[in-house]
């Protein structure tokens, strides 16, 4: 049972952005469910970052099928917040989900096959209990299937209802331009797209944000904390409760080397003088992109999430500031 009430309150600070040209609009801050809200995890801890994030406006959370551990459970665990505090919301709520990487034996079960992105979607809507999601993707580039059978999987699962928008993720800019044009000749506007991008990781400035502007698309940028690494976390040592500590698995505690503290702690400087926490510098950061519609974050404590919100109090920067960040990034 919940006695949860959603604060009233929670449309007052939140910005939200048009993804691309459609009539779309997302909170500049989303909610990523890859870490923390697994079957391992603690549930009510999970309860209590969404009912955070969306007492602060944050009306988007980002799944995937194999998002956990173990694969699923996320799904999962997300359908048990929707049942005890978020489902009278449901059309206040964007919710996406993916498919593309390894999720169950045998050659249907990973990449984006017609026969895998049909399948997964009806898996991923039976773990979350929903009739629907918000948005569905190709969650990665598939070299072995034509692109017109994924983008033909996608339209499918439109037209059928059981997904509202489409998009891709870590498509490069060449394949992000015919896979908005192959979906665009089915009669279907490509939504967005989700790429990685941080201060640390900035690909996507190579051509990928004008091809999304060409295509109309909007952009949602994973890890834009580098996770975890653009905050203060990490200034003292490696906490216990630290991602690169805990999970160990995509953060390393051996990529936190003295070089980049070296760099995070200039970082740290520069967003103090801005009256900012890094996390908060790092996000706003992200967002001085025009295309850049959303940043989409994960977080371990609501606290967190809290920290993040408060990004919005300052996003602009000054010239000398970008060309600091510029320049600590060089060296
Ligand atoms: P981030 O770069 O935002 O890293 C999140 C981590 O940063 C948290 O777990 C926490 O680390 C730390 N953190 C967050 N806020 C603060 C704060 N204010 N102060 C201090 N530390 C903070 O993003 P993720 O790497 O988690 O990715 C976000 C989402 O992006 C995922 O959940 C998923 O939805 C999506 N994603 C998509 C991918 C794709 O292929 N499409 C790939 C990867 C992610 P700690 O746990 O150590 O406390």
């Amino acid at each position: 049972m919940s006695h949860y009430q959603a604060a009233p309150e929670r449309y007052d600070t939140m910005q939200f952005r048009h993804s691309g040209n459609s009539g779309l609009q997302l909170p500049a801050i989303s909610l990523g469910l890859w870490h923390n809200f697994g079957g391992v995890d603690s549930l009510e801890n999970g309860r209590a970052m969404c009912r955070t994030a969306f007492d602060l406006g944050i009306t988007h959370f980002d799944l995937a099928n194999n998002y956990g551990p173990p694969a699923g459970s996320a799904e999962e665990n997300f359908a048990r917040i929707l049942e005890h505090d978020l489902q009278p919301f449901r059309d206040e709520l964007i919710i996406s989900t993916k498919a593309g990487y390894n999720m169950w034996p045998g050659p249907y079960g990973a990449r984006c096959s017609r026969k895998s992105m049909l399948a997964s979607l009806d898996q991923s809507l039976r773990r979350m209990q929903l009739e629907y999601v918000d948005i569905y993707y190709a969650h990665r580039w598939d070299d072995e299937t034509p692109l017109e059978e994924t983008m033909g999987a996608l339209e499918h699962a439109v037209r059928v209802g059981k997904a509202l928008y489409v998009g891709v993720s870590s498509y490069s800019p060449e394949q992000t331009t015919r896979a908005a044009a192959i979906l665009r000749s089915m009669g279907i506007a490509p939504l967005i797209h989700q790429p990685r991008y941080s201060i640390f990781e900035r690909a996507i400035e190579d051509g990928l944000l004008s091809a999304l502007e060409t295509a109309g698309m909007g952009c949602i940028v994973f890890s834009p904390l580098a996770q975890g690494m653009l905050t203060d976390k990490y200034l003292d040592g490696i906490p216990l409760d630290s991602r690169a500590l805990r999970s160990g698995v995509f953060l390393k505690a051996e990529n936190i080397t003295e070089a980049k503290l070296s760099k995070i702690r200039s970082l740290n400087d520069i967003a103090k003088q801005r009256g900012q926490s890094l996390a908060q510098m790092a996000l706003a950061w992200c967002l001085r992109h025009k295309q850049v519609t959303s940043v989409l974050i994960g977080a371990s404590k609501s606290s967190q999430i809290t920290d993040c919100v408060n990004c919005l109090r300052s996003l602009t920067f000054s010239e000398s500031e970008l060309f600091e960040i510029d320049k600590i990034m060089a060296g």
